[in-house]
């Protein structure tokens, strides 16, 4: 149901949405991580709460969420860590006292919020939460994009950029291969992608001066 965005988004970003990163290890987009939901049990060895966190998780499955329990032996701040780390969208925490209360607790891995949520509301709750991260991940990207995205009109320009700034070049481009195969030869930039919204920044290609077919983005090559 979330297809059309999410499709869009990593078509024209590409490589720069699909990873994140923070002080605390990987942070995934939900469309494209292998676990979106991750529960894990508060005081795991009392009595009904494996059995409540195995029950969310199949509640989970049914509403189409990739889902998974942490019923491993670690504490339960460990196994915070290591769903951090592993940029698992969502984790679900629930223990004695949020089962007494029909609750439980969810935190986002993008920004840190946390939430209380009835239990009957969590399928819910969770399909708006993970649009919302996608969008809210999405957002800050392009955001991110723009501000270190530069254009350039002339070779100088060009080489100049890239020798004192790190981000991304507008510019020009001829549509030849052997053009690009010495861009990445001499510079070690590739085109990153065609954007959508086309703009003539100039008539010529930025690198061999020929008429120009089309504006590219352009990274450096890792
Ligand atoms: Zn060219």
């Amino acid at each position: 149901m979330h297809q059309t965005s999410w499709g869009l988004s990593t078509r024209i970003f590409g490589a720069i949405i699909m990873v994140h990163g923070d002080d605390s290890g990987l942070v995934l987009p939900p469309a494209i991580a292998p676990t979106q939901v991750m529960v894990i049990p508060i005081q795991q060895k009392k009595e009904g709460v494996l059995d409540k966190a195995y029950e969310l998780k199949e509640t989970l499955i049914r509403s189409g969420f990739r889902t998974k329990v942490d019923d491993s032996d670690k504490s339960p701040g460990f196994k915070f860590s290591e769903q951090e780390m592993r940029g698992i969208p969502v984790r679900v925490e629930i223990g004695p006292r949020d089962i007494e209360n029909g609750k439980c607790l969810i935190c986002r891995r993008d920004n840190g919020e946390k939430i209380e949520v009835a239990l009957d509301e969590l399928s819910d709750t969770i399909a708006k939460l993970l649009v919302q991260i996608q969008q809210d991940m999405y957002d800050r990207a392009k955001k991110h994009l723009e501000e270190h995205t530069y254009e350039a009109t002339t070779k100088e320009e060009f080489e100049k950029i890239f020798a004192e700034r790190s981000g991304f070049v507008k510019a020009m481009w001829c549509g030849e291969t052997e053009c690009e195969e010495k861009i990445k030869e001499d510079m070690a930039v590739t085109s990153r992608c065609m954007p959508f919204e086309q703009k003539c920044l100039s008539d010529k290609c930025v690198y061999c001066n020929k008429p120009a077919k089309k504006m590219v983005y352009w990274g450096r090559a890792y």
